[in-house]
């Protein structure tokens, strides 16, 4: 699966480069060529898929089984202070790049990046109504 308008596919392809960090059958991760941080990693499935949703649990499976060494090593290799992992699922959620990545960014404290974090509260069964309907479409 690839799709021939798809700079990561192309990535994969080797038709444009990238600096890679580790790859296997299914995976390749890669420096992030505009990163929020030093040591700013992406990590794909080598196949096309357009947002996580897409994904069969073993493809994210097989792609996520890879997080936690990447995190690691970014650690060791930067000395940062913490990570955020990001993962964008469409435009709307700053999504530009429409193939899946999981993001590995290199957090200390005063560094630039930031999220506006506007936690909000549930009317009184609010969250259980929602529970529910989402539980019920998992169960599909
Ligand atoms: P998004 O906003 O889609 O979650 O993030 C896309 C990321 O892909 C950005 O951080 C951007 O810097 C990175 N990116 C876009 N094009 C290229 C490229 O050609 N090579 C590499 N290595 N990274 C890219
Ligand atoms: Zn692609």
């Amino acid at each position: 699966m690839t799709d021939p308008d798809c700079i990561f596919c192309k990535i994969v392809a080797g038709e444009i480069p990238a600096i890679t960090v580790c790859q296997d059958e299914t995976s390749l991760a890669f420096m992030d060529i505009g990163p929020l941080a030093e040591g700013h990693v992406l990590l794909i499935p080598k196949a096309h898929a357009q947002t996580l949703d897409g994904l069969s649990a073993d493809q994210a499976a097989a792609l996520g089984r890879h997080l936690p060494a990447l995190v690691r090593a970014v650690k060791a290799a930067t000395g940062c202070q913490g990570v955020n992992v990001l993962q964008n699922n469409g435009r709307v959620a700053h999504q530009v790049v429409q193939h899946v990545h999981f993001h590995i960014i290199p957090r200390n404290s005063g560094d630039e990046f930031g999220f506006n974090w506007p936690a909000g509260k549930y009317p009184p069964g609010r969250a259980e109504q929602l529970a529910k309907e989402i539980s019920r479409h998992l169960a599909r």
